[in-house]
């Protein structure tokens, strides 16, 4: 009941994990072929923590598309008041190159700078004591939900 408390406050409900959608990759096998030249390997396509949640919500959710952009839009509101009470910047961990914070929000996730853990403040931050979370260093482990979601999966 905690982590549902902690989605329905900061607009992180009715997810499933993210990390079975990052293996939703193709991975077609090469076929033999007269190749006259060699191609180089299509670009990776990067997708967005907004796309990703997105996509999830349609997939593994079974929304449609405008009910997940409804979702999202609620998500958009609550991130606000989550970065306004974030304590990260004073956490060991935090880098000061670092420009984003709320790390556990799910349109946030994981920091692409952040990479070394020196300590995790968020036991201590508002938003982690008032949903109930379980976790800790999103900036380096995902978000809240992620972490939670892949325990049961
Ligand atoms: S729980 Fe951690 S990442 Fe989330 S707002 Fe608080 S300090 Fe920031
Ligand atoms: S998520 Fe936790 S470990 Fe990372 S900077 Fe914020 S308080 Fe520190």
């Amino acid at each position: 009941m905690k982590r549902r408390d902690f989605f329905e406050k900061s607009g992180c409900g009715l997810f499933t994990t993210m990390l079975a959608y990052f293996s939703l990759t193709s991975c077609k096998k090469e076929e033999e072929a007269p190749a006259v030249e060699e191609q180089a390997p299509a670009p990776k396509e990067e997708i967005s923590q907004k796309e990703m949640v997105k996509k999830m919500l349609m997939e593994k959710q079974g929304m449609t598309e405008e009910e997940a952009n409804a979702k999202i839009a609620e998500f958009e509101e609550k991130l606000p008041m989550v970065k306004n009470a974030c304590i990260c910047k004073a956490c060991p961990t935090f880098v000061a190159e670092e420009t984003e914070l709320a790390f556990c929000h799910p349109l946030i996730g994981k920091s692409k700078i952040i990479t070394e853990e020196k300590g995790c403040d968020c036991p201590k931050c508002p938003v982690y004591q008032q949903m109930g979370m379980k976790n800790g260093y999103y900036c380096t482990r995902k978000s809240e939900m992620e972490q939670e979601m892949a325990k049961i999966t």
